[in-house]
């Protein structure tokens, strides 16, 4: 049986990693951190129905010890470092955790296999944030970075350390550059989640209007279980290498939100207001991706409309809502 190690095991993605490793027969070991909220920990891996199929153990990406330990004694063959300080707002705000968790984090990951269990392969979650001030309309692997927040600079030194890691002591090391997914289990302070819940919440009745800053900011949306497969890709090949992962569409968050509120009846333009507070120092306006080398080499490719995306989420802010309610 396949072991794989998962850090963020307790994030959107680790969550529907987890799934989808334990689907090919894996045997998962999720990193989890001390919280003083242990019941809560693992919400994600429930809402899956996986949290007692995970084996979770203790560690912390700054804590370079924990994870010497933990790769000494799991000797997994495969490593996927999804952990991070990972919302661009907050990194303004804590820019130092930031580029302690997100960007030396990462180089602890890389350093406790390189000295404990250099044969693991090793995945990177790199981020289309890297692109930021964009240098072309459309970016792939050889378009130039250009980070505008403090997590796209701490994200860019993890992804060239990735690089260096690979080239310098020949780790099986890849690096995903992966464009903006969601789900249902995508955080609630992230744009997509922060507008289905909201749009629930309007359609239930406890909430009068949602609050948007920059709504003309574009993305290239996709759906985080389609994405996890990516990475999983990327380990079975025999080079490592660096990939774009994208739907290579774009759309504004305003026609996002659009989306959202006409899956629930509504109209979007009755309900958006527009908040400065939640405008950011520095943007992102556009990110469009081309997964063209993906789709050669890994054979991969999205296979969820964003508007089912929207649909699936509007529904299970709903469903949540209504739960609660009793
Ligand atoms: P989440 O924010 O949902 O999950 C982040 C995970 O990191 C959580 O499990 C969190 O644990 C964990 N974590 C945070 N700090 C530490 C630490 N010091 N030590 C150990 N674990 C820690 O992110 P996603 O699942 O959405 O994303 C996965 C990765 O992919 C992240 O690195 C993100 O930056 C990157 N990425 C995501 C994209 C997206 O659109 N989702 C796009 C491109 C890249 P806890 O539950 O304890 O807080
Ligand atoms: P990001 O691409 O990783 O920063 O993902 P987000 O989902 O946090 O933000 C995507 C885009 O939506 C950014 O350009 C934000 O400025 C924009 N945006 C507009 N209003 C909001 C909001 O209320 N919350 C968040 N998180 N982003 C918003």
């Amino acid at each position: 049986m396949k072991k794989a190690f998962i850090t963020g095991v307790t994030g959107q993605d680790g969550a529907y990693l987890s799934k989808f490793l334990l689907g090919k027969g894996y045997h998962v070991i999720g990193m989890i951190r001390r919280s003083a909220s242990s019941d809560m920990i693992g919400e994600r891996l429930r809402w899956l129905g996986i949290l007692g199929q995970i084996e979770l153990v203790d560690g912390d990406l700054i804590d370079l010890s924990s994870l010497i330990r933990l790769m000494g004694t799991h000797k997994p063959d495969e490593v996927y470092n999804l952990a991070a300080q990972s919302f661009v707002a907050t990194s303004w705000q804590q820019p130092l955790l930031t580029g302690e968790v997100t960007g030396l984090g990462a180089v602890n990951m890389l350093e406790a296999l390189r000295l404990m269990h250099p044969s693991a392969r090793f995945y990177q979650a790199s981020s289309s944030e890297m692109f930021g001030n964009i240098r072309a309309p459309v970016q792939n692997e050889t378009t130039p970075f250009y980070p505008r927040s403090p997590y796209a600079a701490a994200k860019l030194y993890a992804h060239w350390m990735t690089v260096n890691y690979r080239e310098s002591f020949g780790l099986h090391a890849s690096s995903g550059i992966l464009f903006n997914h969601e789900s249902p289990l995508r955080g609630v302070e992230f744009v997509t989640r922060h507008i289905t819940d909201g749009v629930a919440q309007i359609k239930l009745g406890l909430a009068s209007e949602l609050k948007l800053g920059n709504v003309h900011a574009t993305r290239d949306w996709g759906h985080a279980r389609d994405y996890v497969q990516a990475m999983w890709l990327m380990l079975q090949q025999d080079v490592p290498d660096d990939y774009v992962i994208a739907t290579g569409r774009t759309v504004s968050v305003q026609d996002f939100a659009g989306m959202a509120f006409a899956h629930a009846g509504l109209n979007a333009a009755d309900f958006i207001r527009l908040d400065p507070a939640r405008l950011r120092p520095a943007e992102v306006d556009a990110l469009h991706g081309d997964a063209a080398k993906a789709a050669e080499k890994l054979g991969w490719r999205a296979h969820v409309a964003l508007e089912a995306m929207a649909a699936e989420m509007v529904d299970a802010d709903i469903a949540r809502y209504q739960r609660k309610a009793g």
